[in-house]
């Protein structure tokens, strides 16, 4: 979702000495052309089926449409887009009969298979390498035991309930990426057992007809460098491995919480080591060192729910609420080929951390020149950050 700073320093220092890039064939950032990426096998679930529209964040949309009425029509036609549901605390799973039933009742209307993503964020010591969203479990109080029996088992159960409707499942945004880059933190590094074995019970238990999963990737600015493309491949291996294999998962998610642009080189002027200037050269080179370590035909879905501008942050390691932000491309299946999906995982105008340094879980990123001021805590709806994400948006509204 966010942060790289940790990882981002690192790979900038080390990322000179790494040698040269991975990718095979030409250019790692000639991007005029919409290539594929790679074959995926098997089917995308984002295609031949419409999304679920989550009533609740289009009730988070209304609250801003009832102060602003004269712009309702411009603001609702954010409510038209689907968002994914986060599972962010056990509390929040008892909601899921809830957004599973209204995503029933959106079938039924409509009579086409309706799609629901929705992401897991509840890893026990969440967060490692950040306070902003720090989470409910901790590793030392058992932990990884509650994430498997209150948290990923009632989910399966929910899931498997349903079992005529398709659902795309993320799992732990940031998690394994921090594993790859930011075990020097001493936080990181006492959470990395617990944070693979959490993954791989939830990759099991949501193994089903019914349900797609993407495993979290990070972004072009966290895990572009090849040295950190190489790490986070091994570590998805080691997973998979012990989840029982490649097949168990769809595919990826990348960008997810974060701003990096589809297509420009915002990320050669940030980074000159870096071979993946921006998110579609990224996909290109992660799915290359996939596939050259045992991980071939894979699909990803790219969050684009703020990355429509590009040219916002001074550095790559800026996450948090980042000023000047633009909606990005609207939600679809398969815009290229070996792409899933853009979607908007991230639910644009909720915040990324509280900027108000006397507050729980302040992080000092969300106080940067980069970010927003005046932002509520992760997760709550921050209208002025929301309406200017409408106004910036790329495409335009
Ligand atoms: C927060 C979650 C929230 C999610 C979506 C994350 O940064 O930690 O609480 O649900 O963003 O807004």
């Amino acid at each position: 979702m966010k942060r790289c700073h940790f990882g981002f320093m690192i790979a900038l220092l080390s990322g000179a000495a790494c040698g040269g890039n991975l990718r095979k064939n030409g250019h790692a950032d000639d991007l005029t052309q919409d290539t594929v990426v790679s074959e995926t096998t098997g089917k995308n679930p984002f295609k031949s089926v419409r999304f679920f529209l989550n009533p609740d964040y289009a009730e988070e949309v209304e609250s801003t449409v009832r102060k602003l009425p004269d712009q309702a029509a411009l603001i609702r036609k954010v409510e038209a887009q689907p968002t994914a549901v986060w599972l962010d605390t056990i509390a929040e799973v008892s909601k899921l009969p809830h957004f599973l039933d209204e995503a029933k009742k959106q079938q039924v209307a409509s009579g086409q298979p309706t799609l629901a993503v929705f992401v897991l964020c509840d890893l026990p010591n969440r967060d490692c390498a950040a306070k902003a969203s720090a989470g409910e479990l901790a590793v030392e109080a058992g932990g990884e035991a509650r994430y498997k029996s209150e948290f990923v088992d009632p989910i399966a159960a929910q899931f498997e309930a349903h079992a005529d409707q398709p659902i795309v499942a993320i799992i732990e945004p940031d998690s394994l990426a921090n594993m790859a880059t930011n075990m020097h933190i001493p936080k990181c590094a006492a959470s990395a057992a617990a944070y693979r074995n959490s993954i791989v019970y939830a990759i099991k238990r949501l193994a089903l007809p019914n349900v797609s999963i993407y495993l979290d990737a990070a972004h072009a600015g966290w895990l572009g460098w090849d040295h950190n493309r190489i790490k986070i491949t091994n570590i998805f291996k080691r997973v998979l491995q012990e989840a029982g294999g490649i097949d168990m998962i769809r595919g990826f998610a990348t960008n997810v919480s974060n701003y990096t642009h589809l297509r420009n080189r915002d990320g050669a002027a940030l980074a000159l080591t870096n071979p993946c200037p921006n998110e579609i050269t990224y996909v290109k080179m992660l799915a290359e060192t996939l596939s050259m370590y045992g991980i071939p035909g894979k699909g990803f879905i790219i969050d684009t729910s703020r990355n429509g501008k590009g040219g916002i942050r001074h550095q790559w390691g800026s996450w948090c609420n980042i000023k000047n932000a633009g909606l990005g491309e609207r939600p679809r299946a398969e815009p290229m080929p070996g792409i899933d999906a853009y979607f908007w995982i991230k639910p644009p105008g909720e915040s990324d951390g509280v900027s108000d340094p006397s507050q729980p879980r302040f992080d000092e990123m969300c106080a940067i020149p980069d970010a927003a001021q005046g932002a509520p805590q992760a997760g709550k709806w921050f209208e002025s950050y929301f309406l200017d994400l409408i106004r910036n948006a790329n495409p335009p509204l």
